[in-house]
């Protein structure tokens, strides 16, 4: 049996907004995300990233977590 790993590091999908297929797929440290947003108020999503969809570069939401 596997054990459920705990860490801050979580894989998750990165969706078009404007169509809303399903693009990336990224790592991100939750912990070092909630640090840039405290020290440089800034946030890392969403992400401007190419669309193969929409053939320009739309903003992409953070999906829901992977497995
Ligand atoms: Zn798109």
């Amino acid at each position: 049996m596997a054990k459920k790993k705990k860490g801050p590091r979580q894989t998750t999908g990165l969706k078009c907004s404007e169509c809303g297929t399903f693009n990336y797929v990224t790592q991100f440290n939750k912990v070092n995300e909630q640090l840039k947003e405290q020290t440089k108020n800034e946030k890392t999503f969403p992400l401007n990233k190419y669309c193969n969809v929409c053939r320009k570069h739309t903003s992409h939401k953070v999906a829901k977590k992977l497995k």
